[in-house]
Parts: C-alpha cells; structure tokens; sequence
C-alpha cells in the first residue's frame, strides 16, 4: 500500500456496515442516575479521516451537570458501604466485558478519533487493565495502628473514600483515561461524574453502558457530554458536594481548572502536558534506540503526552540514527485508522495540522533540516506525513510546545552535562527517555532528569501497575502503580484514649 492510494480511498468514504453498527450501538444520551436522557441541542461527533459526521450525541447544559452531581452525591454513601470486594467484582466484570468488546470498542475509538485500529485495540486493552488492576487494589486498602510515643493512647488511621469525584479527559486516549480515573475512583469507593472530550465521546457513553452491565448501580458513575466545557464544569466546580477533581488535559486548562478548585480547597489530580526529551548516547544499541524512537515518538500518531517531543542524538551517531529513523518512518503507510496495515492516521482535527505545519514552518526557518516528510497533504481529512526535521535549534518553537503530530525533532548534543541541562531546560516534567549501555550512566541521567518518569532503554512508560505522572507543569499526583488510589482516598486519624 503506498500513501497515495490510502489517501485516493479516503476521499468519499461512507461507513461500511461494520462501522456504522459499531456506531449506532453506542448510546448518546447523558447518562444520569443510570438513565439515559436527552437534551435539546446535540453535537456532532466527526470522524477526523473524512471530515464525516458519524452521530450526533447530547450537548449537556450547565443544569444537567448539577443533575449529574446531584446524582453522584445521592449515591455516595451506599458506594462507600458497599463491602470492598463487591466494588473489586464489578470492576473485574467490567475488564472482562471490555477485553470480550475489543473489536467493536477498537473500532469506536479509531472512527472517533482517528488512530489506526491495531493502537486503537491496544488501548482497549489498555484500559481494561486499569480496571483489573483497581479491582486488585480495592480490596488491599491498609490502615495503621500505633501506640502514642508517650504512651496512653492509640493511634488509628483509616483511608476513606474522598467523595463524589470530577473526572475529566482528553480526546487522545478516550477510553483509557476514562478508565484510569474510573478505576481508582470506584475501587475507593468514590462515585463520580465524567466529561469526556467533546471530539471523542463515544468510548466514554460506550463505557457508561459496559458499566451499568457490570453492575455499578445507578449514581455511581455519570457521564455528560458538551459542547461548552467551562460552562458545564465550572458550577460542578464550584460546588461544595464535589469532592475531587481529576483533569487530563492541557497544562493552560490544568492551571484555570486549578484556580477554580482553590476556591473550595478541592482535591486535585493534573495529569497535563509534557515535552519529553529523548537522549541517545554514542555508545547506545542503535537499532533499540531506533525502534524506541519510533514508539515512543509515532504512538498515537505522535498525540501522545509522552511522545518523544525533542530528540538529541550524541554527535558522532547523529547522521546514522537519522538515517535509520527516516528510513522506518518513511516506510509508515499513511491513511484512514481502520484500513489495513495504516500507521500514520489523522491528526485530531484541521487545527492540529495547521499547528504542526507552522512548527515545521518555524523549524525550517531556523535552519533545521528536512530528511523526510514536511509538507501538509491535502484533504480530505486531517492527514500530516510522517517527517523527520535534523538540526533542530534549541530556539525552535517546536523545542517549547507539544508538537502532537508524527515529526521528529533532532538535534545534536556533545556531552552528558550539556544535553541535560538542556533536556531539563522547560517548564514541563513528564517523562524523558535515556538509550546507553552504560548502567552508571544510564542511571546517572535517569535520576538527573526533571521529569516524573523516566524510560532507559524503552520507548513506552506507560503501564497500568507503575505510577504514571509528571512533576513541574506536567501536572500533581500519580494515575496507576500502588498509589494510583491515594489520589481518590482521604486519611483519617483516629486517637483513642485507653
Ligand atoms: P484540553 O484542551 O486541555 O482538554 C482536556 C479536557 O478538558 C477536555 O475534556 C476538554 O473539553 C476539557 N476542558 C477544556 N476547557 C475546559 C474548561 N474551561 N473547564 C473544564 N474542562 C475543560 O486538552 P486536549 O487537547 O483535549 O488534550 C491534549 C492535552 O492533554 C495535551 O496537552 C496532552 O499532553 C495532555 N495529556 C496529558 C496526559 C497525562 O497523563 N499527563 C495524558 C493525555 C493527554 P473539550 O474537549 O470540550 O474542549
């Protein structure tokens, strides 16, 4: 298959019957106090390869958000009573139920939100871990018990769920967001409402309906989807019955939504943007480096929190690495996420091409040089090629912001103490990748990184078991790993005089 035909099979594409049951059996009602409702207005939910509406799903107005926290409240107490291992059983259904779903889901998520269907599997998978392992977690929570130091009393702790929780997501990865919030949040015994992004509902409504039939009962979980964010959540913010708030998103929405909870001292969890830096040393395994590369940076078709957003190559293997990383990128089918063998699918949206055309635009100004790739291809749909830019200057625009498409940024770097001081040179801290053979340098530069996670000699962070999340502007607190449910879970201290 060569980019051209994919991009010819595009233009006029209807939906095959295949996709249009997987579409049509996703609800799009709110869903509120386990009843699916309508509202007056709708918004279209648009499949990025083609520009085509697939459906139109409700458009929730600030009103139906408070029914929503109206219902999450009503039914907190009953979830937080509900014996742990009843909670832990639902969610281990819901796993179950999402693994023997995957095809149709998969096919969900790539209509919605363009990535090829093989990632899109992926993440269903993805996702039902969360619930696995929440379900693990839900029926391990520990408490203390401890003798004053002076003796006399005791000392009890008990963890309690923290309340009816706000949990927002982002359009990049629909439904395993949802289900990295969901899981610790129901496994602590939280009820929750969740707004998932206005491009990719249906994973989120498409869950709502996998969850009922586990067994969440009605209030637990609610979700609202609109097409006026701030309007909707802004009350449910401010609302002194919620109780938590955990936002997947961008940094500058991660800030607002921070100083609104500030009002009334909300919880927060901010999983937000990163700018990771991806250092391959001379004495590193080229082909591994490559192929990490090649993960960490065309994950999602480079929309990834955790892409590979700045790439700096030690000088003496600059010229080799880049050959090799064009010649794997240059082989990626381009197309429609759901035909065959596609690798490189839509970006989100006309916007997220634009953005990464005028990065390109401003890199190549400044010298870098192109290997690969470069120039926007027409529509329809919402398509940017594979490109690998060398010679990236420090200056560049895209070495400051989230690139979010399928560009390789690389640059060259001298010495260990330069290319870290320029690694940590940003206000973003998620993850940073590390290619050597040496173990004392490798972990030498792995604890030197500003970042929250670090891969030494892997491309992928990301794992339902290890605590994911970002220090500086990448965002407070951790999803996943054995602290993923602390972030739903308040500590009460008990003192007993004997
Ligand atoms: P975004 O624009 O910040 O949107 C994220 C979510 O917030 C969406 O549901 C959005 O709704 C909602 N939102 C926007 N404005 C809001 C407001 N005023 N009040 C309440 N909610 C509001 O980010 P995005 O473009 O969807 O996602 C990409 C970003 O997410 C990137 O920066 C990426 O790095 C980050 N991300 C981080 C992680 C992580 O774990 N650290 C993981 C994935 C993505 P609408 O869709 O309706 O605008």
């Amino acid at each position: 298959m060569t980019q051209i035909d994919t991009i010819a099979n595009r233009a006029g594409a209807s939906l095959s019957p295949d996709e249009r049951a997987a579409v049509d059996s996703v609800p799009t009602g709110l869903y509120i106090g386990g009843q699916w409702r309508t509202t007056a207005r709708t918004l279209p939910v648009t499949d990025p390869a083609t520009g085509q509406v697939l459906c139109e799903v409700a458009d929730a107005a600030p009103a139906d958000g408070l029914a929503a926290l109206d219902a999450a409240a009503a039914a907190q107490a009953d979830w937080a009573r509900t014996p742990p291992r009843e909670r832990s059983e639902i969610l281990m259904r819901a796993h179950r139920l999402l693994l023997d779903d995957a095809d149709r889901l998969g096919l969900i998520a790539t209509l919605e939100m363009g990535k090829p269907l093989a990632e899109a599997r992926g993440e269903i998978a993805y996702a039902a871990e969360f619930f696995r392992w929440f379900a693990e977690e839900a029926v391990r929570l520990d408490g203390g018990y401890m003798t004053a130091p002076a003796g006399g009393s005791r000392f009890l702790v008990a963890r309690q769920p923290v309340g009816p929780s706000l949990l927002i997501t982002p359009w990049n990865f629909p439904m395993a967001m949802g289900t990295r919030k969901i899981g610790p949040a129901l496994a602590a015994g939280c009820t929750c409402v969740v707004k998932p992004a206005e491009q990719t509902p249906l994973c989120t409504l498409a869950l709502a309906d996998i969850l009922e039939r586990a067994g969440v009962p009605a209030g637990v979980v609610n979700v609202v989807t609109t097409s006026d964010p701030g309007a909707l959540m802004t009350p449910m913010i401010l609302d002194e019955r919620s109780r938590k708030l955990s936002f997947t998103g961008s940094t500058a929405v991660g800030k607002k939504l921070l100083e609104q909870c500030a009002r009334t001292v909300m919880r927060t969890s901010m999983e937000l943007g990163g700018n990771a830096p991806f250092l391959v040393f001379d004495d590193a395994d080229l082909d591994a480096a490559v192929d990490g590369a090649m993960a960490a940076k065309m994950r999602n078709i480079g929309q990834a929190c955790t892409a590979a957003n700045r790439i700096f190559v030690q000088r003496g293997v600059l010229d080799e690495f880049a050959r090799r990383l064009a010649a794997r990128m240059g082989e990626l089918p381009m197309g429609r996420g759901t035909e065959p063998g596609v690798v490189v699918g839509p970006l989100i949206d006309a916007d997220a091409v634009a953005k990464v055309t005028g990065l390109v635009a401003d890199a190549r100004s400044r010298g870098a040089r192109v290997l690969l790739g470069g120039e926007p291809v027409e529509g329809p749909g919402n398509f940017y090629p594979a490109t690998v830019l060398v010679d990236v200057p420090d200056e560049a625009e895209m070495c400051h912001t989230e690139i979010f498409g399928p560009v390789a940024s690389l640059t060259p770097f001298d010495t260990e103490e330069e290319v870290v001081s320029r690694a940590n040179d940003t206000p973003y801290g998620l993850v940073g990748y590390v290619y050597t053979e040496s173990l004392r340098r490798g972990l030498r530069v792995c604890e030197a990184l500003e970042t929250g996670m670090v891969g030494l000699n892997q491309g992928v962070v990301s794992n339902p078991a290890a605590p994911f999340g970002g220090v500086k502007e990448s965002g407070l607190g951790r999803e996943g790993g054995l602290t993923g449910i602390d972030e739903f879970l308040e500590t009460k201290y008990i003192g007993v005089q004997l």
